[in-house]
């Protein structure tokens, strides 16, 4: 097997996240592999740095990071025929362009763990997205690569909610009723993620794995339904694929899984 070190790097903000037990998962899928779990990403890579350099290097990142946010969600070359949108109203924090964020992330891993027998998995709790090729502004949940992101943040708001939740919160909001806004999550609670929501570590095994597929073998999401590695557009997908009595990868996945010294679950 060509892995030999996978890195794990908690979000400390997400409520009901269990990083330690995520990294007890690949351990068990990836028996040969040593897999060590970390804080978050930024202030472990930081404390690496001199302690008298450490102010100089937290300003310089914070710049990059500034300079990776996205401003404004419009396309840049569709800019001058519309108006402004400001990522500030999703609601999300600071939103990043992905590939911008994995190219900050990716210069800031020690030379000696930078090599492709090494897999960082970077638990994020920044918003990530790109324009896509009709120059929406789509917000995504994972940048497989070196590091690999996955947004947990994305994870939520990303697979898209029963279209009947999505209806009658627009409603509510209509109303101007967004006191029962809560009322409302909880009812719909089994049917999408939500945050402090415990099955967000079922369903970052899958994502755990497609960045482990991905570094083994360069491939992308699985078109199967029921395989742990199908990149969910709903959130009734993502919760049937993750986290059901009988969640697995599929047999061509289970086996090159195999192939590459794993266990499949
Ligand atoms: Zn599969």
């Amino acid at each position: 097997m060509q892995l030999k070190r996978v890195y794990l790097y908690d979000d400390p903000e997400m409520d009901g996240l269990d990083t330690e037990a995520l990294g007890r998962y690949l351990r068990a899928r990836l028996p040969q592999v040593a897999v060590e779990v970390r804080g978050e990403f930024f202030t472990h890579q930081l404390r690496r740095v001199a302690e008298e350099d450490q102010g100089t290097a937290a300003r310089e990142l914070a710049k990059q990071l500034r300079r990776a946010q996205v401003k404004d969600l419009v396309h840049p070359a569709e800019r001058r025929a519309s108006g402004r949108e400001d990522p500030a109203e999703l609601g999300l924090g600071p939103v990043y362009r992905a590939a911008a964020l994995q190219a900050i992330m990716s210069v800031l891993l020690h030379s000696s763990e930078a090599g492709l027998d090494h897999l960082h998995i970077v638990l994020a709790g920044q918003a990530i997205g790109d324009w896509d090729e009709t120059r929406q502004f789509r917000l995504r949940v994972a940048c497989l690569g070196q590091p690999s992101i996955v947004s947990t943040v994305g994870l939520v708001e990303v697979p898209r909610r029963p279209r009947q939740y999505s209806f009658m919160r627009a409603h509510l909001v209509a109303l101007g009723l967004e006191e029962d806004l809560d009322d409302l999550a909880e009812a719909f609670g089994r049917q999408a993620l939500g945050y402090g929501d415990p099955r967000i570590n079922d369903v970052l095994k899958g994502y755990a794995l497609m960045a482990v597929f991905y570094r083994l073998y360069g491939e992308g999401p699985c078109a199967d339904r029921t395989c742990r590695l199908y990149d969910a557009a709903t959130q009734e997908e993502l919760l049937a694929c993750q986290c059901g009595p009988r969640t697995r990868l599929c047999r061509r996945h289970s086996e090159m899984l195999a192939a590459a010294g794993g266990r499949p679950e």
